[in-house]
This record gives structure tokens, C-alpha cells and sequence, in this order.
């Protein structure tokens, strides 16, 4: 899966977060829908916590693939807990 990285959009509204160009981590992001603020070290942090979880919701995806059909294993992954994001990157349309 594919995501913009240039792009961070609102986890509540879905909106483009606004900010400074090139942004230090004491700078505000605002929400251009909802007028949510957050400082863009909160905003990165929330990102790469998006990502982990992609990632770790793909990598259980997979496996459960791997085991479906074979006979004697059960493999039954975790229901990851989908959490809510305050700030999440934009999924790349192609
Ligand atoms: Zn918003």
C-alpha cells in the first residue's frame, strides 16, 4: 500500500493538515476542516504509528494466506485492534 508522504490529512475529518513549509517539531499543524492543532512532532509521531500498524496488519494478512489450504496448521492471526489516528498520511491514488 501506497501512501503520499507529502500529504497529511485530519484522522477525524479527513482533511489536508495545513502547516509552515519544512516544519520544525515545535510548529503547528492545523486542520483545514476542523481546525484540529497539533504540534508536528505529535503529528509525525502519529504518522509513523499509522505506518507500524499498516505494516503489521499486512504482515498478518500475509501469513494468513500463507497458512489457508494447508492441512493441519491453524494459524489464526491477532485481530489487530484498528486504532484511530489523530493524523494520517494520504492514501497515493495511481
Ligand atoms: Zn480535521
Amino acid at each position: 500500500m501506497l501512501y503520499d508522504e507529502s500529504r497529511i490529512l485530519c484522522g477525524k475529518c479527513g482533511a489536508d493538515a495545513s502547516s509552515v513549509i519544512d516544519p520544525q517539531s515545535k510548529d503547528i499543524v492545523t486542520c483545514t476542516g476542523c481546525g484540529r492543532q497539533d504540534r508536528f512532532d505529535s503529528v509525525v509521531k502519529a504518522v509513523a504509528g499509522f505506518h507500524q500498524e499498516a505494516m503489521k496488519q499486512a504482515a498478518a494478512d500475509a501469513m494468513a494466506r500463507a497458512f489457508r489450504g494447508s492441512k493441519g496448521v491453524v494459524f489464526t492471526p491477532g485481530r489487530i485492534e484498528k486504532m484511530s489516528f489523530r493524523w494520517v498520511p494520504s492514501r497515493k491514488v495511481s
